[in-house]
């Protein structure tokens, strides 16, 4: 008779099933807020911008909201024209400087270029994991499915994430989408691609970015998609429905048993 597990215990063997019933063969990850926590490594760095912002410029409470409500509000500007190139925040310094002509635009924009070096940080340090991420990982891995990294940004960034985190332990292949753009279909096929035989029918692509992971992918032909929403605005709009056979994940730790439990078609 077999023994009743907890639940939790038997993951690895009725995740393997689970993907064997659906024929999938590659698991494609998005990195950056899909395993680690990006938005929170840019907010604590903002947080710290700021501080420094309203000290030079001596802002009451009041004015430092209002710095930072036209930072957040020209910083999704930006993102539209530069994406998550980081030199789009030299472009909004310029921008906030001018939202405060007349009479304080060269004070600000001082302040700004003193402030800079702590968002350029940003690209030089690595966000952490998120909880319960790389234990996802290992269970996925021990299924034995081929597993690739689709990732968006700064290549020099991009490099460093994946050697301080160690990425290799669990990705076959990397590829670093245009920092200058957005995710698109032709990103997923590269990716699905770079694995010989085979095809987006058989692969699950896992990401934050409604847009840019969850429909590019589905554009691209790939049947299975699970959307772990992030704190990022913008990667929240996706300007359609949801495509058919995604499941929503809550948070990584969460995402075998989401999948165990979805009814995405055979
Ligand atoms: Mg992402």
């Amino acid at each position: 008779m077999k023994e009743i597990l907890a639940p939790g215990e038997n993951r690895p063997e009725d995740l393997k099933k689970w993907l064997d019933k659906r024929g999938i063969k590659l698991i494609l990850f998005d990195l950056d807020d899909t395993l680690i926590d990006t938005n929170n490594h840019f907010n604590r760095r903002y947080g710290d911008f700021f501080a420094l912002v309203g000290k030079r410029l001596s802002f009451s409470a009041d004015e430092l909201t209002q710095f930072t409500e036209i930072f957040h509000r020209l910083d999704i500007e930006v993102f539209y024209t530069h994406f998550v190139n980081p030199v789009r925040y030299l472009e909004l310094g310029k921008k906030l400087a001018a939202a405060y002509q007349p009479g304080r635009e060269k004070e600000v924009s001082a302040a700004f270029e003193e402030g800079l070096p702590i968002l350029l940080e940003i690209y030089k340090t690595v966000p952490d994991f998120h909880p319960g991420a790389e234990e996802t990982l290992s269970v996925l891995k021990t299924t034995g499915t081929e597993m690739g990294l689709v990732t968006h940004g700064n290549l020099t960034w991009s490099n460093l994430k994946i050697r301080e985190l160690d990425l290799k332990r669990f990705f076959n292949h990397f590829w670093v989408a245009d920092e200058d753009g957005v995710k698109n279909s032709g990103d997923w096929l590269a990716a699905v691609n770079s694995f010989p035989g085979i095809k987006p029918a058989e692969t699950l692509v896992i990401g934050d970015n409604l847009r840019g992971d969850i429909m590019a992918a589905d554009e691209a032909g790939i049947r299975y998609k699970a959307l772990i929403p992030s704190n990022w605005v913008v990667y929240r709009e996706g300007g359609g429905a949801m495509p058919a056979n995604t499941v929503f994940v809550p948070k990584i730790d969460q995402l075998v048993d989401s999948l165990l439990k979805s009814n995405l078609s055979c």
